[in-house]
């Protein structure tokens, strides 16, 4: 893919809106230096000490903001309901490229693998470091999960919590930038979403090994159990948030883990995209999932608003590749987020600066400010103001490289 390398740029922005929380978007000079942002000054003044052969990009008619992050893809798989299982590594890598590909031009600089076969995901993370044109990488390996339980078939599967602190280590000393962890079942048979995953002391032997590592963890969780033992074991990202329960009948929200979850400052990354695009698929491909996700879909966004409502904090993720979902999908998951109990802002800042933050990618990434990396969209209105503007960026930068 082209793209254009620059050492050195100078942009001007009409309306330079650095974070989610900074005032009313003003004009504003950014120079970006090795990839980075060396300075910002505001006004509509170039400033006179920049060098006078710097390339120049005009967004004066622009909103610019920091690049997105998808806080939860999978770059092994297509996104169309299909399986990748008979895949070559190769092919896997070749398919992940072209989905980070495809999340950079919805203007997502960052995504974050929450988990896949580990050769292939390790081999996509560097390939896409090189890669202008691609979204930065961040990797898991596989998720971690109980023997026999959701996803499995990764590779990531642990006994008890011995094997819990050596896959931990294994895949960090292998690449891993943060660790995924399944609290609870998911989709895989014979390991349902309301089935309990590790026990407390489990999840405890992750977060204290990726810890001491450096490494966040993510923890899947689909029930109310599974999110009191990650928060009770200290977990500081749960991934999906649900409340399922075995009757699917929407009754499984559990007010005291919402209030849990807010008092503790503990993330939640809802991935509600998975459902939007379960049935906004055709009704043949989508098959008996079409039923199933009827039911759920909209208690899904009601406990999400109930979540929301009772202050707990939000990271952005689309669960990219998982069923019917595609890796072009952040601005409709926070179009979501937004009609369902969150402001613009917040939802903004969920899709920024927070969702660098539970990466670990804070102070380098999610904002636009000096010695962060370039990561840019432009767009032709606020965000703040109309949220669906993020579904039209016209120029994307990452490390300080356009998209063509
Ligand atoms: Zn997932």
């Amino acid at each position: 893919m082209a793209a254009v390398a620059l050492s050195g740029l100078a942009v001007f922005v009409g309306r330079l809106r650095a974070d989610a929380w900074s005032p009313a978007p003003g004009p504003a000079w950014l120079l970006v230096e090795q990839g980075r942002f060396a300075e910002i000054v505001p006004g509509r003044t170039r400033p006179p000490h920049w060098p006078d052969d710097l390339p120049f990009l005009d967004l004066g008619r622009s909103v610019v903001l920091p690049g997105l992050v998808d806080s939860h893809v999978h770059l092994t798989e297509r996104g169309d309901g299909t399986s990748t299982a008979d895949l070559s590594t190769a092919e896997l890598v070749d398919l992940g490229v072209r989905n980070a590909a495809t999340a950079l031009r919805a203007g997502v600089t960052t995504v974050a693998d929450c988990g896949g076969p580990p050769e292939a995901v390790f081999a996509i993370k560097e390939a896409t470091a090189g890669l202008p044109g691609c979204a930065r990488t961040l990797v898991a390996g596989a998720p971690i999960t109980v023997v026999r339980g959701h996803c499995w078939r990764f590779g990531g599967e642990a006994a008890d919590a011995s094997a819990v602190r050596d896959l931990t280590a294994g895949f960090t000393a292998a690449g891993a930038d943060f660790i995924k962890v399944m609290a609870s079942g998911g989709g895989t048979a014979g390991a349902p979403p309301w089935e309990p995953g590790f026990s407390e002391d489990e999840l405890r032997a992750a977060v204290e090994t990726a810890g001491a590592l450096g490494r966040p963890v993510k923890v899947h969780c689909l029930s109310a159990d599974s999110m009191r033992a990650a928060v009770a074991a200290g977990v500081r990202v749960i991934e999906h948030g649900k409340f399922r329960n075995a009757a699917e009948d929407g009754a499984g929200f559990d007010a005291g883990v919402a209030a849990l979850l807010a008092e503790q400052g503990v993330v939640v990354c809802p991935t509600l995209s998975v459902g939007h695009h379960v049935l906004a698929a055709p009704p043949e491909a989508a098959g008996e999932a079409r039923d199933l996700w009827l039911r759920r879909h909209p208690h899904d966004l009601g406990d999400f608003a109930k979540l929301a409502a009772a202050g707990v904090r939000m990271v952005s993720g689309t669960d990219a590749g998982w069923r019917h979902t595609p890796f072009d999908a952040l601005p409709v998951e926070l179009e979501l987020m937004a009609t369902s109990g969150m402001t613009n802002a917040a939802v903004l800042a969920a899709a920024t600066g927070d969702a660098a933050d539970a990466l670990g990618l804070g102070g380098r990434v999610g904002r636009i400010a000096p010695g962060h990396q370039a990561d840019f969209i432009a767009t032709d209105a606020d965000p703040v103001d109309d949220i669906t503007a993020l579904r039209r960026p016209h120029a994307v930068a990452r490390d300080g490289v356009l998209l063509p």
